[in-house]
């Protein structure tokens, strides 16, 4: 691996800390009041800290050199004020920042989650879901480290480094030059060292997602390795990883204990220095001996800003790194839900497919060929279709799912490129192959947390979807718990419920898209009765599967890879001997 350069490295910092800070500005600006209380209160904390050498060094000059005790008593007095202020100022410096940066990270949370919302459906294909997980937890966590690391660490530090260097300057020039010259080699030195620290710290990073990311595919399989008795052979290999985990963090803090000897090392050369260089300027009478205790004093704190910057430098180039993905996560383009209003009448239902050509990424193959199909407000229309052939891809473009360039796709007459998504949306129900339950109790699967659909309304909907004996069963009605993804519920009890939640939305055009899954007979009659409610004069676009499902539709539409290549009722199909015959002969 090629070392980068110091100059360029630190370059790089500064350029990435300056676009951090810049993209959090506006997040800063809203609390001005914390912002400035923070900024003043760290202001104080090193100006009350500089003042202590200068009083001791007044204090023995015009105190004890001249025997003026009543001075020696205020100064001493100065000084308890001066500690006891100090210590106040520290607190409301670490409050104030904490409290500004708890706030900022609590907007940019906010801002990410809604954000991720109204990211379009491409994106989550192309994205796994742990990496967006990551973002908006750790990642954000990060962030904190950089207020942490950077706002408190860097700059207050830098503060402390900067007013020592003036107080000291202030006191006598020629020695401060002098203990400068021991900066250079010092934070040569501990470059290096951090420098390598950075690459293990990074590589002890990158082991920990592999850990991460092992642990959560295991625990998601968990089932079918018990079964399989995979179990010892996972524990084997995680112990693998999680050894060297532990190696690399080993080796990161034997780089650490590396740097304090150094460190400390620097820090007794400006004392030392400082001492041997005082003690001649004295002689020479270019300083007195007040002012060479205040100078030993403060060339003793000198190096401990110079050390707390040097320590955190790594973290904080890591929370910088977290930040970068955050933003870059939150300057991904949002889907445009905007467009033309809807009338607030219900749409009469027509589906127009028209000359419709559709790929999902631009170098691949067409998964949607030049379809063709006007749906009648009200109709019923069965997709049937080998797997691959598109049938979910066409229903995902009536939702507006993914955008598509070649031909069009009108409800109601209107081409949905004027049409507003998010209205839309609000139009057609679903019921999709991939059930989505969330977490709570049958009621909230069904009305999804909203409150304009009314009790009443819930329960009539569970009824009409055949839902009676699910919610009866347990004895807590509506109230029964789901688990998460519908754990403990059956395949045919989770299409149920999702029927009941589109009778509840009561959508203009409903999509069904059926599951392939074997059902049992019984269930099987409900769901026949709850599709049946549920497409009861409404425009309707079914992927069947179920000959029972198909049977009941108005019309019948064969896709096959991409093309439509039939239409019509059963019987005709049938008859035609065609791909549709086929398919039920297989
Ligand atoms: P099934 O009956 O198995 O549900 P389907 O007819 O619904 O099949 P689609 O899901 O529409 O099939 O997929 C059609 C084609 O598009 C397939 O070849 C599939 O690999 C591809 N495809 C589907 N979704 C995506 C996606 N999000 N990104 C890229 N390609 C996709
Ligand atoms: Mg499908």
């Amino acid at each position: 691996m090629q070392k980068p350069m110091p100059s360029k490295d630190s370059h790089h910092t500064t350029n990435q800390a300056a676009g951090t800070t810049r993209r959090l500005w506006p997040y800063i600006k809203r609390h001005k009041g914390l912002a400035s209380v923070s900024l003043v209160s760290v202001i104080l904390f090193a100006a009350t800290g500089r003042a202590i050498p200068l009083v001791f060094g007044f204090a023995i000059d015009k105190g004890i050199t001249q025997k003026n005790l009543n001075l020696v008593y205020y100064a001493a007095g100065a000084y308890l004020i001066l500690e006891l202020s100090r210590s106040g100022f520290a607190f409301c410096k670490d409050y104030f920042i904490a409290r500004l940066g708890n706030r900022v990270l609590f907007q940019v949370r906010e801002d990410l989650i809604r954000h991720v919302q109204n990211l379009p459906a491409r994106f989550f294909d192309q994205t796994p879901v742990g990496r967006i997980i990551t973002r908006v937890t750790n990642d954000v966590v990060s962030l904190q480290d950089f207020f942490h690391d950077g706002v408190n660490s860097m700059f207050v530090m830098s503060l402390e480094l900067l007013t020592i260097l003036v107080a000291l300057a202030y006191i006598s020039l020629p020695l401060t030059l002098i203990i400068i010259l021991t900066l250079p080699p010092a934070l040569w030195m501990s470059l290096k060292i951090s420098r390598q620290l950075r690459a293990d710290f990074r590589e002890a990073k990158s082991k920990l997602s592999t850990i991460n990311a092992f642990t959560a595919e295991s625990l998601n399989g968990m089932k079918i390795l018990q079964l399989y008795n995979r179990a010892p052979h996972t524990r084997e290999k995680f112990a693998g990883y999680s050894e060297e985990y532990r190696a690399l963090q080993m080796k990161t803090v034997r780089g650490f204990a590396k740097l304090w000897p150094i460190l400390s090392y620097f820090d007794a050369l400006t004392v030392a220095l400082s001492l041997f260089f005082g003690a001649i300027f004295f002689t020479r009478s270019q300083i007195t001996i007040g002012e060479l205790s205040a100078f030993l004093l403060l060339a003793q704190s000198f190096f401990k800003p110079v050390r707390a910057i040097l320590e955190r430098f790594n973290q904080f180039q890591n929370s910088l790194a977290s930040a970068d993905r955050i933003f870059a996560l939150i300057d991904e383009p949002e889907e445009i839900l905007e467009g033309q209003r809807f009338a607030t009448t219900p749409l009469k239902g027509e589906v127009e497919f028209k000359n419709l050509t559709f790929k999902y990424d631009k170098e691949s193959r067409p998964v949607l060929k030049n379809i063709n199909l006007k749906i009648a407000p009200g109709e019923s229309v069965a997709l049937v279709g080998r797997t691959g052939s598109g049938k979910s891809t066409m229903v995902s473009l009536l939702q507006k799912l993914y955008n598509f360039e070649d031909g069009d796709i009108l409800v109601d007459g209107q081409s949905l490129s004027k049409l507003s998504t998010q209205e839309l949306r609000q139009r057609i129900g679903v019921v999709r192959q991939d059930h989505f339950l969330i977490r709570g109790t049958i009621r909230d699967n069904i009305s999804l947390y909203n409150e304009e659909i009314s009790n009443d309304a819930i329960f009539e909907a569970a009824l009409k979807a055949n839902c009676d004996d699910l919610i009866q069963r347990s004895g807590h009605g509506l109230d029964t718990l789901v688990e998460e993804r519908g754990a403990n519920l059956s395949v045919g009890e989770k299409q149920l419920i999702s029927f009941a939640r589109v009778l509840a939305y009561n959508p203009d055009i409903l999509i069904l898209d059926e599951a392939t899954a074997n059902i049992d007979s019984h269930s099987e009659q409900l769901i026949q009765e709850a599709t049946i409610e549920a497409t009861k004069g409404r425009t309707s676009i079914i992927i069947a599967h179920r000959l029972s499902t198909i049977l009941h539709c108005d019309r019948i539409v064969v896709l096959h890879d991409g093309e439509i290549v039939e239409m019509g009722s059963h019987q005709k199909l049938m008859e035609t001997k065609g791909k549709y015959w086929e398919y039920q002969n297989q």
